[in-house]
């Protein structure tokens, strides 16, 4: 029996990440980054000369993607909308679809869908599947998901909260059980999905009951560019008084606030060496980012009760030991005690950075989103 193997592509705005991966056993045989996408001055103008890059760059290690024995390519799509909640296999009536949803993430699922349609011509003889980021949040409670706007437009408009990141909060949520030996199903959880995009969830029983994003990744935590919440207000108050679009103030919001807004510096290594030097814009954005994160993780201990782990992921939770520090500190009251040793070693794979006695495990789980995608692939393949 030939050993299943699925090409997992992440296409964003300006850059395309690739894997070539064997879900069974998790292990990768080739990856990359084709960055700078129809940046001015790149060799690379669009996401078609992108994709063929990078194929060039496997031939290159020897794997011919036509006679390798590929199963399937998995497409990371952000927003699914309310009806794509599965890993859905792409045909020409699924991409017509899929582009009316475009409005509801402009920046994201456009060059997710030029990704997928320069992938079906170079690959035509394989089945590609969309994994959706919003498909593990597309149960949340009413009471979680509903803003509480006119009920008649938000229903018209699908303005619902969506949650992001989904692929990655059940993926961490699965390790976290599998590494406590324990059912998902028995558990509840916080998990802190702290990378460029940052997001936050609560999830009883594997099952999420609250998120930090929402209609759009814009909501929630402070992350490296983006603001995060905000007063509703503020953007009527700048388009008003400061005369901005409202693609300005989009484009504000998402790209030139969170930790950059604040400290002109997005990367993590670098706002801790500007700290360090006495930065005191660095030292605010930390801060302010910092009590962010600790106000949802106290409003999902509040929503769950009780909690058995709190996990973090992605860049900044798998790497920042004082972010881990400062996130949890002073919640030996609440059963939350972080080991200071523990959380300062440098070490991969799962592992526990709370003390024995803290009754919430507290855990650092590297996410691995290519693989979770990957395996969603395999799931829908073998379902046909
Ligand atoms: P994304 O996938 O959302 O682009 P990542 O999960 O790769 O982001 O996280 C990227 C961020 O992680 C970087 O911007 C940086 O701030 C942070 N990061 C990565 N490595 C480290 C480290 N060793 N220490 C602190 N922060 C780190």
């Amino acid at each position: 029996m030939t050993v299943p193997l699925v090409l997992v592509i992440n296409s964003g705005s300006s850059s395309l990440k690739y894997q070539l991966l064997q879900p069974d056993s998790g292990e990768s045989r080739a990856d990359g980054l084709v960055e700078r996408i129809g940046e001015r001055g790149s060799e690379v103008p669009d996401h078609d000369a992108a994709l063929r890059l990078a194929f060039d760059r496997l031939a290159d290690d020897g794997i011919d993607l036509k006679t390798c024995g590929l199963t399937a390519v998995g497409h990371r799509v952000v927003h699914g909308g309310q009806d794509f909640y599965r890993p859905t296999v792409l045909d020409d009536a699924v991409i017509t679809k899929l582009k009316e949803l475009s409005p509801l993430a402009p920046l994201h699922n456009p060059p997710a869908l030029r990704g997928i349609e320069v992938a079906r011509k170079l690959l035509p003889d394989v089945p590609h599947v969309a994994v959706f980021d919003t498909a593990f949040f597309h149960d949340l409670p009413p009471a979680a998901a509903t803003y509480a706007i006119e009920r008649d437009l938000a229903d018209r408009w699908q303005i619902r909260r969506y949650g992001f990141h989904g692929t990655s909060h059940q993926y961490v949520s699965e390790q976290a059980a599998a590494f406590l030996g324990r059912p998902v199903r028995e558990l509840n959880q916080i998990v802190l999905h702290l990378g460029n995009g940052a997001s936050a969830s609560a999830i009883v029983g594997g099952r999420p009951i609250d998120t930090s994003m929402g209609l759009t990744p814009l909501e929630g935590l402070v992350m490296g560019t983006r603001s995060g919440d905000i007063d509703p207000g503020i953007i009527g108050y700048l388009c008003r008084e400061a005369k901005m679009s409202v693609d300005d103030i989009e484009s504000m919001l998402n790209h030139r606030s969170g930790v950059l807004g604040l400290a002109g510096e997005r990367d993590f290594r670098r706002l801790r060496e500007m700290i360090e030097s006495g930065d005191s814009s660095a030292q605010l954005a930390y801060d302010v980012f910092i009590h962010r994160l600790r106000k949802y993780v106290g409003a999902y201990l509040a929503v769950l009760g009780r909690t058995d782990a709190v996990s973090f992921t992605a860049g900044i939770g798998e790497n920042a030991a004082t972010v881990r520090r400062d996130a949890l500190s002073g919640l030996a009251a609440l059963g939350i005690e972080v080991d200071e040793q523990r959380n300062l070693e440098q070490a991969h794979g799962v592992r526990r950075i709370s003390t024995d006695a803290s009754p919430v495990a507290v855990l650092v789980i590297p996410t691995n989103e290519e693989l979770a995608i990957a395996r969603d692939c395999l799931s829908v393949i073998a379902a046909r």
